[in-house]
């Protein structure tokens, strides 16, 4: 199998497949025991908070982490949050689904409680993948009445086009107009570098499976002056704001797949960039179009619009060659053909009904990436006789 869909969700990397093979080896006690074996639980999960805040720089007197079910809960919590203590959400279309329609739900009750800033520039032109600085500034700067204060919603790297979207600009803007801001950065953990500090992030959200970690495990990293309401109110866990016994194996994998898709990122991020080169240069030059700048895509991701095919059909051949890739987010995937992410970008129906979405990792290899330009060549070659 060649597996080009690395953004919808990795394999577990090794260190955590020795992890998982050790913790069936023993007993785990409820980490909310006081006795010492609980209390062991209880310490576990307790480095791998802090283990993941050293590996992001982030001093543990000034940051909070807690453990959710995934970047949707922890993406959930931080828009309730906001919306219950009556911030005004800016977000934007080109968001993941638990953002987007998170602010949905809340904007159907609170019409004025959520602002859909557009991503593209003017009416008239597509956006290279980048929302639109200006139309979040000018949100930022007016001041309302009902909704004094302002949470920013925006994601570090797009899931579908790979983006990487003005974060740092944002961060800084949000701090002179006086608004809190939440930064889904699902796709660029451990990917690529991410700044809480530098970008003045006040809530970072995160998912393990997404850089070899477990499925069913993410995080809601939190500035400690906040005073964030509990998710799920129950027990003490999660210092009393996400109740539930804990997913000590998930949790505790989380920080070692986050420290192994960080060793030697540089070199994995140009093995990933010499794949992604050769794809680009070897595809039919004329056959398809690459969404998104190569200016601002991190190197993992391409989203390209085939002019002869349409990315789902695209998708389903290559299936025949036992090579996968995406055609939407596995979260909207049966969301036919209508890609509300690329729409909001301002692209045309045509290069939205063509595009696929191709994401490598470090597991990839070269030779997968002449597989897959030769089945692409004899796709087209078909779709061309047939016609
Ligand atoms: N945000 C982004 C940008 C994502 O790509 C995803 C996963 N597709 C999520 C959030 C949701 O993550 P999870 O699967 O952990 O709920």
């Amino acid at each position: 199998m060649i597996y080009f869909d690395n953004a919808s969700t990795t394999p577990l990397c090794e260190p955590v497949v020795k992890e998982i093979q050790k913790y069936t080896e023993s007993f785990h006690a409820n980490p909310s025991n006081t006795y010492a074996p609980g209390l062991s639980e209880f310490y576990k999960i307790r480095s791998a908070g802090l283990k993941i805040l050293s590996l992001l720089n982030l001093d543990p007197h000034k940051y909070s982490i807690y453990f959710t079910s995934g970047a949707t809960e922890a993406n959930n919590w931080v828009l309730r949050w906001a919306n219950k203590n009556r911030y005004k959400i800016l977000t934007t279309g080109i968001e993941h689904p638990s953002v987007y329609n998170t602010a949905m739900d809340i904007k159907q009750r609170h019409p004025f409680g959520v602002d859909i800033v557009s991503a593209k520039p003017s009416i008239f032109s597509e956006s290279d993948g980048l929302i639109s600085f200006y139309n979040m500034v000018e949100k930022m700067k007016i001041k309302s009445i009902l909704y004094p204060k302002k949470l920013v919603s925006l994601m570090a790297v797009n899931n579908q086009l790979g983006t990487y979207q003005p974060i740092s600009g944002i961060g800084r803007q949000c701090k002179k107009y006086g608004c809190l801001f939440h930064v889904d950065a699902t796709q660029a953990l451990g990917h690529i570098e991410v700044d809480m500090v530098r970008d003045c992030i006040d809530f970072l959200t995160g998912s393990a499976h997404k850089f070899g970690g477990m499925k069913g495990t993410g995080f809601l990293i939190c500035k400690k002056n906040i005073e964030l309401t509990p998710m799920i109110t129950g027990g003490k866990q999660n210092g009393g704001k996400r109740a539930g016994t804990e997913n000590i194996l998930g949790i505790t994998t989380t920080p070692i797949a986050l420290a192994d898709a960080l060793e030697n990122l540089e070199k994995k991020q140009n093995k990933i960039y010499r794949m992604r080169d050769y794809i680009l240069d070897e595809l039919p030059a004329g056959s398809f179009e690459l969404n998104g700048s190569l200016f601002h895509i991190v190197p993992n991701i391409l989203n390209l619009s085939f002019k002869e095919i349409s990315g789902q059909e695209l998708a389903t051949f290559l299936e025949a060659y036992n090579i996968y890739v995406a055609t939407n987010s596995a979260c909207e995937s049966d969301v036919e053909k209508s890609n509300r992410v690329l729409k909001a970008f301002g692209y045309d129906d045509s290069t939205v009904r063509g595009s696929v979405r191709i994401s490598l990792s470090n597991n990839n290899t070269m030779e997968e990436c002449q597989e897959f330009v030769k089945a692409v060549k004899e796709i087209l070659a078909i779709k061309r006789r047939d016609e």
